[in-house]
């Protein structure tokens, strides 16, 4: 059997084994935090004690976290929850801000992939507006001006939302009004995230219930979800980033020597993201012929979509539709070593060699 190398962590990525022992030991008991019995006066202990864990490792306040059943729900919760009149987001935004929010304004991004600030600065001539912008794109890496924009959004009176769930960990999280984190991009389980809310007194609930989360998500808390969410933010640290971000300059030096091009090239982005675009070569034969040597990656948002299909990232930053149908994500993490995204970078450019001569 071959090998596999898994190169798709923007997707998911691998539970820490910490975080799968704090989900083993919280499924081990099965109180309801609401409960007001000794186990479930214990049990809200807990939550509070992942919250003020949680917070430590952000560098935010307990009091400002809500949890909620993903990044996906943060999103929402801030998109659909605060009373702004109008709602901005950019044009890359993942689709759990796009689906979440059908009539706002889209604003253009660059070639690159960034947000243009003038089209913001005019969007925002007409009044306040709660603004979405991501911190990383998922697809590309790119990073966004996010600071830059909640100045911007401050001074006229509206509010940001950042979606964060590529950055955290990574980076420093944004100062913006809202943030949304999902547990499953930094080795937590899948089904746990949280919103940041800054301004909680500006958000109502969306899922209303049993007055959970201070009346501001109602359903019973995912206890083993967040016990497993702190304990991988507990774990986490950003030494890798620095090997990645090497790993990743040869590995798109080796896609530009062999004829290939890396998507947002000229922007900042993280570290452990690389889009490559073999020209001629469709991303689905791409992710074919790579799976079937022993690479896991994808084209695009895998974790939205769950299917090779075209990118409205790359169409919101001028590709057209064949050009964008020829890229794929190689996206790496704290256990990708040199030698996987070397044999990836082999494969890759022998792909690139065999399709030419062909
Ligand atoms: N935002 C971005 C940038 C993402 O990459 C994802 C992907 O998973 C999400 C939001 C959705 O997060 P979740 O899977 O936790 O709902």
């Amino acid at each position: 059997m071959t090998m596999r190398i898994y190169l798709d962590w923007n997707a998911t990525a691998p539970m820490r084994g910490a975080a799968v022992e704090a989900i083993a030991e919280e499924s081990r008991r099965w109180a309801n935090p609401s409960s007001v019995h000794g186990e479930g006066r214990s049990a809200k202990g807990r939550l509070e004690r992942a919250r003020e864990s949680l917070a430590a490792a952000f560098g935010t306040m307990p009091s400002q976290l809500i949890f909620t059943s993903g990044g996906t729900e943060a999103l929402a919760l801030a998109l659909q929850g605060t009373m702004m009149p109008r709602i901005l987001v950019s044009a890359v935004e993942h689709s759990a801000v796009l689906e979440a929010a059908p009539g706002a304004q889209i604003l253009p991004v660059d070639s690159d992939g960034r947000l243009c600030l003038n089209a913001l600065q005019d969007a925002l001539k007409e009044g306040p507006a709660l603004v979405a912008l991501m911190h990383a794109n998922n697809e590309t890496g790119v990073l966004q001006p996010v600071e830059e924009v909640v100045d911007l959004v401050r001074a006229c009176g509206g509010l940001t939302l950042v979606d964060a769930v590529q950055t955290a960990g990574k980076m420093r999280l944004p100062s913006a009004d809202f943030v949304a984190i999902s547990a499953h991009k930094i080795g937590g389980p899948p089904g746990a995230g949280m919103l940041v809310a800054r301004c909680a007194d500006q958000l109502e609930a969306v899922q209303k219930g049993g007055g959970q989360e201070r009346g501001l998500r109602g359903g019973t808390e995912n206890l083993p979800g967040i016990a497993g969410f702190a304990a991988a933010a507990e774990a986490y640290d950003m030494e890798w980033l620095a090997a990645a971000a090497k790993r990743h300059r040869r590995l798109e030096d080796a896609v530009k020597a062999a004829g290939g091009t890396i998507v947002g090239e000229r922007a900042q982005r993280l570290q452990n993201v690389s889009m490559i675009r073999m020209p001629g070569v469709s991303a689905a034969s791409q992710l074919m012929v790579l799976d079937l040597a022993g690479f896991a990656l994808s084209s695009g948002s895998a974790c939205s979509s769950g299917k090779v299909g075209a990118s409205h990232v790359l169409a919101a930053m001028g590709m057209d539709a064949p050009a964008a149908g020829e890229a794929v994500r190689v996206s790496s993490g704290w256990l990708t070593e040199d030698e996987d995204v070397e044999r990836f970078a082999e494969a890759w450019v022998r792909l690139a060699e065999q399709r030419r001569a062909a």
